[in-house]
C-alpha cells in the first residue's frame, strides 16, 4: 500500500474526496498487518477523531479496494478483514478461536487444479487459509 501522501495525491488525482478523517483511515493502515475489521478501524480512527461515521470508514476502505491499494478480505472470521499488504502474493493463519490474522508469506509449489477438475475453469488466483488456533489460544 502507498504511503498517507501518496494515496492523498492518488485519491485527488482520481477525483475523489480527501478528508482529515480519511487520512486518518490512511494512516492506520500503514504497516498494519493485523488485517484489521471496518468496525475495528473505526474504533481506532474515532479515539483520534470523534467526529469520524462508521460509513466514512467503509467508504475509504471501498474506494481504497476499488483502487487496488487494500483487499478486503473474507477469512471465515465473522467480519470483512481489511489486508494492505498488496505487493506481496500470500496466504494468511486464521486463529478460529480469537480471529487473530498472520501472513504467510510462502509458495506452496505444485498447488494446482487438474485438468480434468477444472473444466476449461481458468485459476487466476489461490488463496490458502490454514485454520486454527494462535500461540495465545492454544495455551
Ligand atoms: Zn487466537
Ligand atoms: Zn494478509
Amino acid at each position: 500500500m502507498k504511503t498517507a501522501d501518496e494515496l492523498t495525491n492518488l485519491f485527488r488525482e482520481q477525483g475523489l474526496r480527501v478528508t482529515p478523517q480519511r487520512q486518518a483511515i490512511f494512516r492506520l493502515l500503514q504497516a498494519n498487518d493485523t488485517h484489521p475489521t471496518v468496525e475495528s478501524l473505526y474504533d481506532r480512527a474515532r479515539a483520534e477523531m470523534p467526529t469520524i461515521s462508521l460509513k466514512t470508514v467503509y467508504q475509504t476502505v471501498h474506494d481504497l479496494a476499488a483502487l487496488g491499494e487494500v483487499h478486503v478480505l473474507d477469512l471465515g472470521t465473522g467480519s470483512l478483514r481489511v489486508d494492505p499488504n498488496v505487493e506481496d502474493d500470500h496466504h494468511h493463519l486464521v486463529c478460529t478461536s480469537c480471529g487473530r490474522v498472520r501472513d504467510l508469506p510462502l509458495e506452496f509449489a505444485g498447488l494446482q487444479v487438474p485438468s480434468r477438475h477444472r473444466r476449461g475453469f481458468t485459476v487466476d488466483d489461490v488463496q490458502v487459509i490454514f485454520r486454527g488456533r494462535c500461540e495465545e489460544c492454544s495455551n
